[in-house]
């Protein structure tokens, strides 16, 4: 124990390199974040801290920065077990669905029909007259075929999930899909054909989810950045214009499908997630004068430079 103090004090009277909180002695509201003996500081997060925080470590790098890492357990990530079925699925334009056993689920050409009528009862609704009985019957019928889209989707994204869900442990999706968008389409397209392939994606995931829970499947929602752009053999990462459909790496050479590719990162971040506890690396932007009543082994000087 006298050896642990004496360390500390020497800590103290030098520069501290790296500071580590264990369960207590931190507080963080949003993009605050409260450490006793420092302050409260404001805080860049890098992504939504998942599950409950065991243990903070502000760094100060060679640069003067200070980098906080956020050490956070999910208690309900199991752990791999041998024999685990385990896939990742990219849900993208070209396709519904490529998950990475390669399999492709096609956008479901029934709803994209449907999907069309509507479209165009709907521009003959509002080319009808205000108040007319034209307009009063054609409301109707756009209801009716708004109905049918949403059942036809429905009844798709039922036997999409349970698929997956009979046949996996564990399922690997994005948490939210944030690609560049139908260029391929114009630009007067892009926008409808973009909100609907976000609610059925969205829906997607709830289906899955939901199924995935009753079954006792896990289903890990990963971050999308860059799932499409990095070269899932040796994380190489280029941009890809949307025409692009091969992956085609000129660092490693390897060649999938697009879509594959996107699949295997997908399915490769949420392994790395696997029975570890998840890290948060956070830059800190601009920090607030240390509280003057706590000890500060930070000197304030430092602290406002950064
Ligand atoms: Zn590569």
């Amino acid at each position: 124990m006298k050896a642990k103090g004496r360390t500390v004090g020497k800590l103290r009277k030098k520069w501290v390199h790296s500071m580590i909180y264990e369960q207590t002695g931190f507080k963080l509201t949003g993009n605050r974040l409260w450490l006793s003996k420092i302050g409260e500081l404001r805080i860049e997060l890098s992504r939504p801290v998942p599950g409950t925080i065991k243990q903070i470590v502000v760094k100060h790098t060679p640069a003067h920065k200070l980098f906080v890492a956020i050490i956070s357990e999910t208690p309900d990530t199991p752990e791999p077990t041998a024999g685990t079925r385990a896939v990742g699925i990219d849900l993208n334009l070209e396709n519904f669905s490529t998950d990475t056993d390669g399999v492709v689920f096609p956008h479901p050409h029934n709803v994209r029909k449907a999907a069309k009528r509507l479209r165009r009862a709907q521009r003959k609704l509002s080319r009808a007259v205000d108040g007319s009985r034209n307009r009063r019957k054609q409301r109707v019928r756009v209801a009716r075929i708004h109905e049918q889209v949403e059942n036809r989707r429905n009844d798709f994204l039922h036997k999409w999930s349970r698929y997956y869900v009979d046949r996996y442990d564990y399922i690997a999706l994005e948490h939210l899909n944030i690609k560049p968008m139908i260029e391929s389409l114009d630009a007067k397209l892009r926008g409808r054909s973009k909100s609907i392939l976000d609610a059925a994606w969205y829906k997607a995931r709830e289906f899955i989810q939901y199924k995935a829970a009753n079954a006792g499947t896990y289903v890990h929602l990963v971050d999308p950045a860059y799932t499409t752009q990095d070269c899932f053999l040796c994380g190489h990462r280029e941009k890809k214009d949307l025409a692009q459909r091969t992956h085609s790496c000129p660092v490693c050479g390897y060649t999938v499908p697009r879509d594959l590719n996107a699949a295997q990162n997908i399915l490769k971040r949420a392994a790395v997630g696997w029975g570890t506890p998840e890290s948060t690396l956070v830059e800190i932007g601009t920090a607030t004068p240390p509280s003057p009543a706590g000890q500060v082994p930070v000197n304030e000087a430092r602290i406002s430079r950064l």
